[in-house]
């Protein structure tokens, strides 16, 4: 008879990082409702999901909960009304539906859950609710549907026209038509943060990069897999692989959070479309230039900052270190760090396809994380996502802070 594992509790780290009992279930990744209805049940509701398990002081970490202050819209509440559902006694309604879509998937509950399947499987069928809800009609919200129809024709979500798509490249960027290297824009820095486009492609061209700009590259499809509408998601991701493979790339540079979790790890996990391109995102690559010592900052740029970790880079690919060690290489700069940092960071609100369906509770998680910054006295909040750039900038009051991305610093000082 094969042994048992058991499962250790490790004083200080919960039990979290033994992370056996899941095995037992054999859960994994990326699976529909069916494969994770029984586990639904192990949620205890105790209300650890609330609030920062260590580190931060109990601070709270739900936007979705915080706003609704009604346990449906914390994680406890969802996995019982995900039970009740998938146990046939609760039905759905577009009530139950809308619960499930007022959550940006932030991720920061599944973070603070110390039962192990919870802690790592619970995002997975959040995802899956919506899947459900798409399946019985009962999601997208309608101003989801609405983008969601805009991007399946003009392969954005902004409600603009794809030949617009590359009005913000200056003349006098350089690329290289053999490049097996493209930079992967995405909607958000093409049609509302160009900057950050534009500092993206002068920093491939002050490194000497071979790299291009392929004029037909769709929406990555993130913000319409996030609102459960995975068929619809899957088309947009088939047309730019194909299109990319074609091309000739073999590697992929994004300087958005959402793009890079969708491209790296939506395309091939969920979607089973195992394309094979590198996809490297913005601060990773410069890293490697750090280190290897192909690129050295030569300007000076005194500034005090604070870092926001975006939810698609962070707790989703538990990409955390890369953004920091590129700000502690740019001489000058002084990084003080939120009381939330890393995968305790309260999210700014705008994803999971809340930004467009509910402004109040988006607008509520932005000013939370600005207020949060401020409270460090940085003059600027720095990310690397041109989604959280754009949120930030939307609901910063009278100059009170600047928001910039990453990409932006770095081409001040390359
Ligand atoms: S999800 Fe985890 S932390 Fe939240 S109530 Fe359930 S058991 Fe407790
Ligand atoms: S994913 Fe984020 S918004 Fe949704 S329940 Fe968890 S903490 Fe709240």
């Amino acid at each position: 008879m094969a042994k048992k594992k058991r499962v250790k509790y490790i004083r200080g780290q919960g039990i979290s990082q033994a992370r056996l009992a899941y095995e037992i279930h054999d859960l994994k990744r990326h699976q529909n409702l069916e494969h994770y209805k029984d586990v639904l049940y192990q949620c205890g509701k105790c209300g650890t999901c609330r609030t920062v398990y260590k580190d931060a002081y109990w601070s709270p970490v739900c936007p979705s909960g915080e706003f609704g202050k009604f346990e449906p819209y914390y994680l406890g509440g969802k996995n019982l009304l995900a039970w009740a559902l998938t146990s046939g006694k609760l039905n759905w309604t577009n009530e139950v539906a809308e619960i499930f879509y007022q959550c940006s998937v932030c991720m920061a509950c599944i973070e603070q859950c110390q039962i192990p399947e919870i802690h790592s499987f619970a995002g997975e069928w959040l995802m899956c609710m919506r899947e459900e809800a798409v399946k019985l009609g009962y999601g997208p919200m309608p101003e989801q549907k609405l983008y969601t129809e805009h991007t399946m024709i003009e392969k954005n979500p902004y409600m603009e026209k794809h030949e617009d798509r590359l009005k913000w490249l200056p003349s006098n960027i350089k690329q290289s038509p053999n490049a097996k290297l493209a930079y992967f824009v995405g909607c958000t820095s093409s049609y509302r943060e160009q900057n950050v486009a534009i500092a993206t492609a002068e920093i491939l061209n002050a490194l000497n990069i071979d790299f291009k700009i392929l004029k037909d590259e769709g929406c990555c499809g993130s913000p319409v897999y996030m609102t459960g509408q995975v068929e619809k998601a899957k088309e947009l991701a088939e047309k730019n692989i194909n299109y990319f493979k074609e091309a000739g790339i073999e590697k992929i540079i994004t300087s958005c959070a959402g793009c890079y979790r969708t491209w790296k790890d939506t395309y091939p996990n969920k979607f089973g479309l195992d394309h094979g391109i590198e996809v490297k995102h913005l601060p990773e690559f410069i890293r490697s230039k750090l280190k290897n010592g192909e690129l050295n900052f030569k300007k000076e740029l005194t500034m005090k900052i604070t870092y926001h970790d975006p939810c698609h880079i962070g707790r989703h690919m538990g990409i955390y270190k890369a953004p920091r060690d590129v700000l502690d290489k740019i001489p000058g700069i002084e990084l003080i760090e939120m009381t939330r940092n890393r995968h305790n960071a309260w999210c700014c609100g705008s994803g999971g396809g809340v930004r467009s369906a509910f402004k109040d509770l988006s607008a509520f998680a932005a000013r939370e994380r600005i207020e949060e910054a401020k409270d460090t006295t940085a003059e600027a909040i720095v990310s690397c996502c041109p989604f959280c750039l754009n949120q930030f900038k939307s609901n910063i009051e009278n100059n009170e802070i600047q928001a910039l991305d990453l990409s932006e610093l770095i081409k001040k000082v390359i």
